[in-house]
């Protein structure tokens, strides 16, 4: 286990924290499990952690309310795990110093593919997760591809059908896997003239880019829709069973 980024699994459930510590140890981490917020804390008080799983929902008290505890001695990345998709606006929308979140039910391949893309973008762990991810060389071409020039994407080697903004709109998506757009700005970034296209709604476009995709990939539902917040692109890695 040595050399292993460590990662702290705060969750009370024991058969989910199970599945999580079974799959980040696959995946060529050095997991560690407390069932309580306390517990936690006590646990990074001790050591060293690459990143932490905090649930949301915990016997002693909040996920939130114990990231907070966590950011004021420490800038570990946080994940999240959260039971209710309600609970996502205060993921999303307050300072609460996590890094990403997960709504459970999630498979342990979305929660290591999050779990490395996190390290990845914070810079943590780096070599370690780099040799990790030797596997990655089995992975085949990446999910989605852009063509510029003749204006194309394609979805797991299959080439969708779009029209100029369907194109520029999902391009703006595929950019950023995972992050967030709220529609206002989804609407300047794929339109020359936001105001001159109001009838051309966001939404309108990503029911039929829905539909393209799944023209391609029939099980495929790569974007995700965040109530009251916008659409994001799953992150590769995350998508399908
Ligand atoms: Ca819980």
């Amino acid at each position: 286990m040595e050399g292993r980024p460590r990662i702290l699994v705060i969750e009370d459930e024991p058969a989910i924290a199970d599945t999580l510590l079974y799959a980040l140890k696959t995946e060529g981490f050095a997991p560690e499990w407390s069932a309580t917020g306390r517990e936690g804390l006590a646990a990074l008080e001790k050591g060293k952690f690459a990143l932490v799983v905090l649930d949301v929902g915990l016997p002693d008290g909040s996920g939130f309310d114990f990231c907070k505890t966590i950011r004021r001695r420490s800038n570990v990345p946080v994940l999240f795990l959260t039971a209710r998709n309600s609970e996502l606006d205060r993921v999303l929308g307050l300072e609460l110093g996590g890094d990403d979140y997960l709504v459970k039910p999630f498979s342990p391949r979305e929660l290591t593919a999050r779990v490395k893309a996190v390290l990845r973008r914070t810079g943590t762990a780096g070599a370690a997760v780099a040799a990790s991810n030797a596997s990655a060389s089995l992975a085949p071409e990446p999910e989605w591809q852009v063509d510029d020039e003749r204006c194309r994407i394609s979805f797991r080697g299959r080439a969708l059908e779009l029209t100029r903004y369907e194109f520029r709109l999902l391009r703006v998506l595929v950019a950023r896997p995972g992050r967030v757009f709220t529609r206002e700005q989804l609407m300047s970034a794929a339109w020359e003239e936001p105001e001159a296209s109001l009838d051309r709604t966001v939404d309108a476009h990503i029911k039929t880019l829905r539909a393209k995709v799944r023209a391609v990939v029939p099980d495929a539902d790569p974007i995700q829709t965040h109530r009251g917040l916008g659409y994001s692109l799953r992150e590769a890695g995350a998508a399908g069973p």
